[in-house]
Parts: C-alpha cells; structure tokens; sequence
C-alpha cells in the first residue's frame, strides 16, 4: 500500500538547544483572555468568558519573515505565549494540568481583522480571518525543564522599535492550567497540541516592510518582517 501522493511534511517547531523538533497536532487559541483586550475589541471581561478557535497546524510560520496575505487590507499582530503539550487525554485536572505541558513559545496571531468582522456580523465562523497560510509565526519552544511554568512575567510586541503591546501573563483571565483543562473536557487532546493563551491589549495593523519584535519574558523572542 502507498499514498496515492506525497503527504504534505508534518509541522514542527524547532526545540531551544537541542537539534530536536516538537511535532505539532493542533492549534488551539483563546480568545479575550486578557480583560484589557477584551475591552479594546468591544467586550466586558467579566460578563463573557474566553473562548476558543483553532487555527490549523500548516499555518505556522518558523524562521521566516509573514508574507501579507490575500483578501485583506486590515492585519493585525496579537502576541501570544504558547504552552505546548507532550501528553494529551480528556478531563484533565486543573491541579494536574501543568504536567501535560512540554514546554513554551512565542507566537504571533496574526488575524485578517476586517475578515474576521465580517464573519461576526454574519454569524460565520471564523477560519477566513484566523486560519489562513503564515497565521501563526511562532519562536522555539523551551522546555519547562529548562525555565519551569511562567505564571507571571512580561509580555510586549514593538513595531519598528515603538512598543504597541505590554501586559503581564499573570493578566491572563483564565490561567494555563484552566485553559488545559477546559479544552481537554471539550476535545480529546494529543501529544504535540499548543494553545496559543491570549494577547494583552494594543493590538493593530501591520503593513508591508514592518518590523515586529515579540518577546515574553523568560519563553524567547519572535522577531520577523512583514513582506
Ligand atoms: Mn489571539
């Protein structure tokens, strides 16, 4: 038996130190999990709890400037920490949660904002705005092994040298250990799943030639251009 064509390479991300790869399943992102962010998009932090999409695992981007995509003339950045998962299961406990993770990276979700609006005001998912080609630029992924599990630490994103987003990951309303145990009561999740936790207020359009400069504080930088 064989492929009836060669099936597409599996996505990975590249493993701090070591020649190694994380082999990525899914990609799971939050939505307004930060209250600021929230408020900045139109929305009370306390009346709606966050939510999740997914973007698909091909649309990560390593090592490699974000070409500006089609169909859009509003993209915008949201820095993200990502925790990356080496076990999976169902109905994983919150106390327990922390022991599925691997370790962590810095992603970008890059969003087709008016997209992303139109899926909104017709009720329509939200693929077209979230999960296009190049979404989600992501760093390295370091091991807990290496830094342990930020709960708190600083998160920002500078454009061409001028900081746009700044916030703390002790800001996130529903913490890494809640967000494991949430999605593993909704979905059955695997070795190799990431969760991309969220992005603090600040977030805005990007334009051909731009410079971005992400880092999360003790997790790594993410750095490219839009071309
Ligand atoms: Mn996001």
């Amino acid at each position: 038996m064989a492929f009836v064509f060669d099936p597409p390479a599996r996505p990975t991300l590249p493993v701090r130190g070591t020649p190694d790869l994380f082999p990525v399943h899914r990609v799971y992102c939050v939505g307004r999990n930060y209250a600021e962010h929230a408020i900045e998009m139109g929305h009370d932090p306390d009346k709606e709890p966050p939510f999740f999409f997914q973007k698909n695992p091909d649309n990560l981007l390593v090592g490699k400037d974000f070409p500006y995509p089609p169909a859009s003339e509003d993209v915008h950045f949201e820095l993200e920490m990502v925790a990356a998962l080496k076990e999976g299961g169902t109905n994983i406990a919150v106390d327990d949660a922390l022991n599925y993770v691997f370790g962590y990276a810095v992603a970008l979700d890059m969003t087709r904002r008016d997209l992303q609006g139109v899926a909104k005001d017709l009720r329509r998912p939200w693929e077209v705005g979230k999960a296009f080609e190049h979404s989600a630029p992501c760093s390295e992924v370091v091991p807990a092994s290496d830094i342990g599990h930020p709960a708190a630490g600083a998160i920002w994103l500078e454009i061409n040298g001028e900081r746009r987003q700044e916030g703390d990951l002790n800001q996130m309303i529903w913490k890494i250990p809640e967000m494991i145990s949430y999605l593993s009561g909704l979905f059955t999740l695997v070795p190799g799943d990431i969760i991309l936790t969220g992005t603090p207020s600040g977030v805005g359009p990007v334009k051909k030639g731009d410079h971005l400069h992400g880092e999360v504080e003790q997790v790594g930088t993410l750095d490219l251009k839009v071309v």
